[in-house]
């Protein structure tokens, strides 16, 4: 992988893809040149030369420009926000086949180009769009990655934070699973700095209950519709998810995220790629973190992982 300069290139300039683009050029420093490509081209040179107007208030200089496919031979990260919505009447399988058929169209040049890097997947539904990637490209499974449950982790640690007055950098909790109806919390995983919740919870000292953290739960299930039914679409708090991984990457952090993964064994389940803390570094995904999970836990895990592999296996690749 090249080492000396940090080049990510973006397919998808729709709201996702640009929202990240922006996070890049705002937070600055991350990487030093930013491509974009687009099925619209005149868009991808719009949003280009919207951005590159910005440069001169950002932190840190970068060279963006629309460009073609060829482009992705030296970048490090590849990350893809292109999908098409769904139509009215349309099933979600007829959906997944019309994104595998543009992903076919995006995976094959991105290959034929030479690229040696890291996917990063942000289309919906995530965790099979991530694993569409992986069979097309014939890539080690560490160097395909999908933006998984991070946005929904990210949720979950501000809500935390705000129910036990604490920064939510001091919460470690994870939101795990399919990116969708299936996730879930393990409660027997979530520290308050090093204490466990549950037993918060137990103590009868204070007015913190169990209720509260299915509502709480419950609530980071169901933000994306609720920001859907009041501003059609959700884009600034993915656009920074994926930043922030691309970051991990780029800055070789070893930082722990939930993203999307193959499991190979690990959780007592493989090939399906699905939403789990893992460690991100240059190579991607440096090691899959396997949490102690409680027997309900273990369950509600396998029931997501089979509605994932139900939805991959109904798929004409
Ligand atoms: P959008 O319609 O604004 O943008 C999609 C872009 O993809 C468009 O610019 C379109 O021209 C482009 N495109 C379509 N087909 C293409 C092709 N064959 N090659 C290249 N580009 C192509 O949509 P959006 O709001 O930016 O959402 C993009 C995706 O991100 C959707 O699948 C959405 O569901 C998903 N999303 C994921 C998360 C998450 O947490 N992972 C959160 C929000 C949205």
């Amino acid at each position: 992988m090249n080492t000396d300069k940090r080049k990510v290139v973006l397919i998808g300039t729709g709201m996702v893809g640009m929202s990240f683009a922006y996070a890049l050029v705002n937070q600055g420093g991350i990487c030093n040149e930013l491509v974009l490509i687009d099925v619209n081209k005149e868009r991808a040179n719009g949003e280009a030369m919207d951005l590159n107007h910005g440069l001169a208030f950002a932190k840190s200089n970068m060279r963006i420009y629309a460009g073609e496919y060829k482009d992705c031979k030296d970048a490090d990260i590849v990350v893809i926000a292109a999908g098409v919505a769904q139509k009215d009447g349309e099933t979600r399988l007829d959906l997944l086949q019309r994104n595998t058929d543009v992903f076919r169209s995006i995976i094959n040049p991105v290959v034929k180009s030479g690229f040696d890097g890291i996917f990063l997947v942000a289309t919906n539904p995530v965790d099979i769009m991530t694993r569409v990637t992986y069979e097309l490209s014939r890539f080690g499974a560490s160097r395909v990655i999908g933006t998984g449950t991070s946005l929904d982790t990210a949720r979950l640690r501000y809500l935390l934070g705000d129910y036990f007055t604490v920064d939510p950098k001091n919460i470690h909790a994870y939101v795990i699973g399919e990116h969708g109806d299936s996730e879930f919390v393990p409660l027997s995983q979530v520290m308050l700095a090093t204490k466990s919740v549950t037993e918060i919870l137990e103590d009868e000292r204070n007015d913190y209950n169990i209720d509260d953290m299915q509502s709480i739960e419950e609530q980071v299930r169901t933000s994306a519709y609720k920001i859907i039914k009041a501003k059609r679409a959700t884009y600034y708090g993915i656009g920074m998810a994926i930043a922030r991984i691309v970051k991990a990457i780029l800055g070789d952090e070893n930082s722990v995220l939930t993203v999307s993964a193959k499991l190979c064994g690990e959780y007592d389940s493989k090939n399906v790629f699905i939403g789990v803390p893992c460690i991100i570094g240059r190579n991607g995904i440096k090691e899959i973190v396997e949490l102690s999970l409680t027997d309900e836990e273990k369950e509600k895990f396998q029931k997501s992982k089979t509605i994932l592999d139900d939805s991959f296996n109904g798929l004409n690749l």
